[in-house]
């Protein structure tokens, strides 16, 4: 006997974004733009899907557009650096860009980076930090070359932000927004899971953004956000390969949130921080 088949529940009745993404896994009138992702493995852990070319076609799955990196040998492995966050953009020039990842305990590879960086514009779009893995706050005058530079350029800076760290909490944060005002600050995790905080820095900084990695699973803080922040200040990313695109997807689907919200978050939003030409919908 053939098993009946399950029929789903309905996901924000009458949407037809969600109805497409629902039935093809994804929408043709909305691009997705994943702006936080770790190509290559971890070694402390098992880690499926993380090469570039299996990253590229989940991406593709989902009718993505676009993801922007930095390799795990970038955050981790100093005597690599940026190397392969430049070799995967030459391999897949359509679908990925880098950022260059700053360890600031290593001033002198920082210092010569930067100075390469004008001239791989193609590669790059930004800048990674990662102030409490690399144990300095971002505040630390180790990090003001970054955002000097960032600053004069207009060039976006994503960092990992987390409730109370001394390295890179709600004040570490504040201080750096309330500096620079040319740079654009994308607070990656939304300084988990202090949503208020990061709600209240986005919407009084211009420059200042909600990256929702980490918020997936975390029942209603798309709606806070979206409530208290404003679709406009929200950038979709998922930490791949650490987590699916497809789940990510769903939680704003099921936020009680607007379709046109939702082309902010997944497209939008990105395409004009990283001055890209608009899609259609
Ligand atoms: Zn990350």
């Amino acid at each position: 006997m053939k098993p009946t088949p399950i029929k789903p529940t309905p996901i924000r009745p009458g949407s037809a974004l969600a109805a497409e993404f629902w039935e093809q896994g994804r929408s043709a009138s909305c691009p997705v733009i994943n702006i936080h992702a770790h190509p290559g493995p971890v070694y402390s852990g098992y880690m499926p899907n993380c090469r570039p070319a299996d990253m590229v076609r989940e991406l593709r799955k989902v009718g993505g557009r676009l993801m922007c990196v930095a390799p795990h040998s970038a955050l981790f492995a100093p005597e690599i650096g940026n190397a392969e966050a430049e070799s995967i953009v030459e391999e897949f020039p359509q679908e990925i860009r880098a950022y260059m990842t700053i360890n600031p305990q290593y001033p002198e590879l920082m210092l010569r980076d930067l100075a390469g960086f004008d001239k791989k514009r193609h590669i790059y779009v930004g800048f990674k930090l990662l102030p409490d893995y690399h144990r300095v706050r971002l505040s630390d005058r180790r990090y003001q070359a970054v955002f000097e530079f960032a600053d004069e350029r207009g060039l976006p800076v994503i960092s990992h932000t987390y409730a109370n760290s001394p390295y890179n909490g709600e004040a570490e944060v504040e201080k750096v927004v309330a500096r620079y005002s040319g740079l654009k600050f994308i607070m990656a995790h939304c300084l988990k899971a202090n949503w208020r905080a990061a709600a209240a820095i986005a919407r009084q900084y211009p420059h200042a953004y909600l990256d929702l990695t980490a918020v997936s699973g975390q029942w209603g803080a798309v709606d806070y956000l979206c409530t208290h922040a404003g679709s406009e200040k929200m950038l979709f990313g998922t930490d791949s390969p650490w987590y699916g695109l497809h789940q990510a997807i769903g939680q704003l689907l099921s936020a009680d949130i607007t379709d046109d919200d939702i082309h902010n978050i997944l497209h939008r939003n990105a395409e004009r921080l990283l001055n890209l030409t608009d899609s259609e919908g």
